[in-house]
C-alpha cells in the first residue's frame, strides 16, 4: 500500500517537474506539499484513483497581459501582469496582486498554490489564485502608481468579480493602490464593492483587514503557547520585515508581553534591544513611506545593519519570518536553533526553504507554516466580502474576535490533523493534509471539473 502511494506521488512529482523545470518556487511548493500527504493519500483511495493530484497541480486558468503606463517625465512603460485562477472548488478565486520587480509565473503559482490550501483553512467559501505584476512601485510617485492601477486593471477587470475572483493586496499593493485599482473598475463594470478586498475604510473596507494578517499570525501562536500552558510573557522575538505584515505582528506581539528587538527591509536590518517603537515604524514606513535607516536615525537604542536579520546572532525563543519567501535557508534554521528558538511563525508566504522547514519539524520546533499561521488576512478579507454582501460595516471588535476564533480552529485543525497521523507537532503536514482534504472532496463531489 505504501509502495504504491509512494510511487504514484512520486510520478506526479516527476511529471511537475519534466512541465515547468524552469519554475523552481512553484516547485519547491509543491515538493513540500507533496512531501507531506503520503498518510492521506493511503486513508482516501479515491485521490489516486481520480489523479487528483495532478489536477489539483494543474492551475484552471493563467492569465498575462501586458500594462503600457506613461511616467511623469511623459515616457511610456510596459509591465507584465498576471493573475493565476488555480482553484474555485471551494469557492471564487481568492488572493491577492503582488508588485514587486521579482514577479514572475513561478513566484505568482507558488502563492496561488498555497493560497488554495491557506483559504480552505479558514474553513470560509473562497478558492485559491494570486496575481501582480513585475512593476516596482518603489520611488514611483502617487499619480505614476495610480495610472499603473488603472491601467492594470483596464485588462484585469475582464476576468474577475465577486463571485468569480476576488483580488486583494500583497507585497507593493496596499489600500491606496486597491483604491486605485477599484476606483477604475467600478467606472468600467459597476459598483461591485466586494469584487476587490483590503478596500479603505472610506468605503467598503472591513475595520481590522489592515491588522489580521500580523495579529492572526501572534493569534495563532498565542494557541500554540497555550497548549503548552504558556503565554508571551517576556519572550523576546525577532521579527523580520516592516510591511503590513511585520508592523501589526510587532504591535500585537508587544501588547501581549513579548519582546520584539528587530524589523528589516530589503537592504537591512535594525536591533532594537529596547524594543522596536511600532508608532515610529508606522510613521516612517506607512506615513513617509522612508527606507528603515531612518528608523535608526530617530532612535538612539537602534542599530542599523546590512543584509539579513537571520544572520545575526540574536537569542531568542521566538521568530516571525514577515518579509518575503525564501529568507531563511538551512545554514540560517541550525542558527535560530543553537540561538534558542523554540517557535517559528510564518507571516510571510513560504519564508523557510524546505531544508530549513524540514530542519525546524525534525528538531521539535513548533514550526507554524505560513499557509496556516498567515491565514487571518485572507480570512478578514472573507469577512470584507460578507459585509459588502450584507451593506454593513462591523464593529473592530467583532472582526477581531472572530479572526482570533478562526486562528484558533486553524491551530486546533493543524494539531488534530498532525496527531491523528502519529506526527504529533508538525504542523506542517497538518495544515496541509487539513487543507488539502477540504478542497480535494469539493472537487471529487463537484465532479473534477
Ligand atoms: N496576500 C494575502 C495572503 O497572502 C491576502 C490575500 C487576500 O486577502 O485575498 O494571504
Amino acid at each position: 500500500m505504501t509502495n504504491t502511494t509512494t510511487n504514484y506521488i512520486q510520478k506526479i512529482q516527476t511529471k511537475i517537474h519534466e512541465n515547468d523545470p524552469n519554475q523552481p518556487e512553484f516547485l519547491q511548493a509543491v515538493d513540500e506539499f507533496l512531501s507531506t500527504i503520503t498518510p492521506f493519500l493511503e486513508e482516501y483511495p479515491e485521490i489516486e484513483e481520480h489523479n487528483l493530484l495532478a489536477v489539483v497541480t494543474e492551475p484552471e486558468r493563467l492569465l498575462q497581459f501586458r500594462v503600457p503606463w506613461q511616467d511623469d517625465q511623459g515616457n511610456w512603460q510596459v509591465n507584465r501582469g498576471y493573475r493565476i485562477q488555480f482553484n474555485s472548488a471551494l469557492g471564487p478565486y481568492k488572493g491577492g496582486l503582488r508588485f514587486h520587480p521579482s514577479v514572475n509565473l513561478s513566484i505568482l503559482k507558488f502563492l496561488a498554490f498555497e493560497q488554495i490550501f491557506k483559504n480552505a483553512l479558514t474553513g470560509l467559501p473562497i478558492g485559491g489564485g494570486k496575481g501582480g505584476s513585475d512593476f516596482d512601485p518603489k520611488g514611483k510617485s502617487d499619480s505614476e502608481i495610480m495610472r499603473f492601477c488603472q491601467s492594470f486593471m483596464l485588462e484585469l477587470s475582464k476576468h474577475i468579480g465577486p463571485n468569480l475572483d476576488v483580488p486583494a493586496g500583497d507585497i507593493g499593493v496596499g489600500g491606496r493602490e486597491i483604491g486605485y485599482l477599484f476606483g477604475m473598475y467600478k467606472r468600467l463594470r459597476s459598483y461591485d464593492a466586494g469584487v476587490l478586498t483590503g478596500k479603505p475604510l472610506d468605503f467598503w473596507g472591513s475595520l481590522a483587514r489592515t491588522e489580521a494578517t500580523g495579529y492572526g499570525v501572534v493569534y495563532f501562536v498565542k494557541h500554540v503557547l497555550a497548549d503548552q500552558g504558556q503565554s508571551f510573557a517576556n519572550k523576546k522575538a525577532i521579527v523580520s520585515g516592516s510591511g503590513n505584515v511585520a508592523i501589526y505582528a510587532i504591535e500585537k506581539l508587544q501588547e501581549l508581553g513579548a519582546n520584539v528587538v528587530s524589523c528589516s527591509d530589503s537592504n537591512g536590518y535594525i536591533i532594537d534591544e529596547s524594543g522596536i517603537d511600532v508608532a515610529l515604524l508606522k510613521e516612517i514606513k506607512e506615513v513617509k513611506r522612508e527606507r528603515l535607516t531612518a528608523y535608526a536615525q530617530a532612535k538612539e537604542t537602534a542599530t542599523y545593519y546590512g543584509g539579513s536579520v537571520w544572520a545575526h546572532e540574536l537569542s531568542a525563543e521566538l521568530a516571525f519570518p514577515c518579509a518575503t519567501q525564501n529568507e531563511i535557508d538551512e545554514e540560517a534554521a541550525k542558527r535560530l536553533v543553537a540561538n534558542g528558538v523554540k517557535v517559528v511563525a510564518e507571516g510571510a508566504n513560504m519564508p523557510a526553504s524546505l531544508e530549513a522547514a524540514n530542519y525546524f519539524v525534525d528538531n521539535g520546533i513548533y514550526y507554524c507554516p505560513g499557509k496556516a499561521a498567515n491565514a487571518g488576512g485572507v480570512a478578514v478579507s472573507a469577512l470584507e466580502m460578507s459585509q459588502n454582501s450584507q451593506r454593513l460595516q462591523w464593529t473592530f471588535e467583532e472582526v477581531d474576535s472572530q479572526l482570533d476564533g478562526i486562528m484558533k480552529d486553524i491551530y486546533e485543525s493543524c494539531r488534530d490533523t498532525a496527531e491523528k497521523y502519529n506526527q504529533k507537532n508538525n504542523y506542517l503536514l497538518g495544515a496541509n493534509v487539513s487543507g488539502f482534504e477540504k478542497v480535494a472532496k469539493a472537487m471529487l463531489r463537484q465532479g473534477l471539473v
